[in-house]
């Protein structure tokens, strides 16, 4: 755990009593704080209660005494509108900050020589892929990592600081709208395409939101930024003053680190060919790969030792993770994939596939990706936007399997009857809410449906 101080003695509340919410009570605590804890569950308050933390009714309590209002990512700071707590701690002039926002404190109190260095990652699509990554190739060059944020571990959970560590952190646009001095050592924007926008009341908002992570950065912090599409590009070009390191990443374009035809060049030199590394497939994946790579080398790893590790990632699940073969047929689990533009990667990725889609539509459905459809040899859709998606597959062949047992049963045994190589892929385009508790879930069902069949399990080494 972190410890974090500067609210010795202090009232603080803390909303929402998720993972989260408990873990910065926790870290409040040992710095030393005095947390005072709700959430609208009664549960959740008596699991607080039992672990010996103050609760307290936040709607009748003094709020003039609080320090601080941590606020758990889930509840709405401004839409689509702000939560109750918000309210009231405006009217009292209290601030209001999240974990992410506790840990950049808890760092900055630490004598200047004693600090670790910070990795933050954010983006809408790809912020796992690349903490994984980043986390794994430092590894390799033997530093401490701590990897966590809003992937695996929360960032409070992690092991306290030391000189030597790095910590690597995946942030939402959720937390980031709770931070106001976090400064990453490296902050990374991986993209940009529309999405929670009810939670950010507009594309505006949910930008606004992203770029905070390079907010407070002093100038010894690196920035990197993709060019790729055109929000970034701004970004990238507003954070350009000088004395500013911002480095482009880019898979299109002319960019200080570019990958082409899967080689990753830095200012035009050839650094690595990603077509030979184990688990980064596409060209996603390819900005991943090089966004890990600026990471790493701007905290000192040789370049050898950079692209080793890039070439021996193994990939994290439910990220087109090869799941199974029957046959001539491989089965990928691409069950993360939970809005369109996820899923245009995955399809990118196939020259033809059986696709297994959907689940509980985000807004615009599977519209943008009509380009792709030639691809898909037949779809197999599922859940609430199985009539949604089949209306807008058209003559694309399609059929309503409904669930997950059904589509992968109907899948594998159209792509066994061709007779060449083919894919099953599940991408659903789509939330996993309407039939599944996450997305894991989801593609933990899928993995059995596959190995129900009697498919050869893909080696996990
Ligand atoms: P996040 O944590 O941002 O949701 P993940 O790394 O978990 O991202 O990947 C989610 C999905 O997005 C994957 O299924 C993959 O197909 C797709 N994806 C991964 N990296 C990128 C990227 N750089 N750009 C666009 N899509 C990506």
């Amino acid at each position: 755990m972190i410890p974090v101080p500067g609210f010795e003695g202090r009232r603080i509340a803390v909303f929402g009593l998720g993972r989260s919410g408990i873990t910065a009570a926790r870290a409040l605590k040992a710095g030393g704080a005095l947390p005072v804890l709700w959430d609208d569950s009664v549960s959740s308050r008596m699991q607080a209660q039992a672990e010996g933390f103050d609760v307290e009714d936040l709607t009748v309590a003094d709020w003039s005494g609080f320090a601080a209002l941590v606020l758990s990512p889930g509840a709405p700071l401004t839409h689509p509108e702000p939560h109750w707590t918000v309210g009231k701690a405006q009217a009292a002039g209290v601030e209001i900050i999240g974990d992410i926002e506790l840990f950049a404190r808890a760092i900055a109190a630490l004598p200047e020589g004693q600090r670790p260095k910070v990795v933050a990652i954010t983006g809408t699509n790809g912020k796992s892929t690349t903490t994984a990554l980043i986390g794994w190739v430092l590894e390799q060059a033997g530093l401490t990592v701590h990897v966590g944020g809003n992937i695996g571990i929360g960032v409070l959970a992690l092991p306290a600081p030391t000189p030597d560590a790095v910590y690597v952190i995946e942030v939402s646009s959720y937390q980031l709208d709770l931070t106001t001095t976090f400064a990453p050592d490296v902050a990374i924007l991986t993209n940009i395409s529309p999405d929670h926008l009810d939670r950010h009341g507009g594309m505006e908002g949910y930008v606004a939101a992203k770029t905070r992570i390079f907010q407070a950065q002093g100038p010894d912090a690196v920035a990197l930024v993709s060019l790729d599409d055109d929000r970034s590009h701004r970004i990238a070009r507003d954070l350009s003053a000088p004395g500013r390191h911002v480095r482009t990443v880019s898979t299109a374009v002319a960019a200080e680190i570019r990958v082409d035809d899967g080689v990753l060049s830095i200012a035009g030199e050839p650094v690595a060919s990603l077509n030979t590394a184990r688990s980064l497939p596409g060209r996603h994946n390819a900005q991943n790969a090089a966004f890990a790579w600026g990471a790493a080398r701007a905290l000192g790893v040789p370049r050898e030792v950079a692209a080793g590790g890039l070439m021996t990632f193994p990939g994290l699940a439910h990220r087109m993770e090869h799941v199974g073969t029957l046959g001539t047929v491989r089965f990928i689990n691409d069950s993360k994939a939970t809005n369109a533009d996820a899923a245009r990667q995955a399809l990118t990725s196939y020259e033809r596939s059986f696709w297994i889609a959907g689940g509980r539509a985000k807004g615009g459905g599977i519209d943008d990706l009509e380009d792709l459809f030639p691809r898909v040899v037949e779809a197999f859709l599922i859940g609430e936007a199985a009539g949604p998606f089949a209306a807008r597959l058209g003559d694309t062949p399609h059929r309503i399997s409904g669930d997950m047992a059904s589509a992968v049963q109907a899948a594998a045994a159209a792509a066994m009857v061709t007779g060449r190589d083919e894919v099953v892929l599940l991408s659903p385009a789509a939330a996993s809410f309407d039939q599944y508790p996450d997305f894991e879930a989801r593609g933990e069902a899928f993995r059995a449906a596959v190995l129900a069949l009697g498919a050869t399990p893909a080696a996990s080494a």
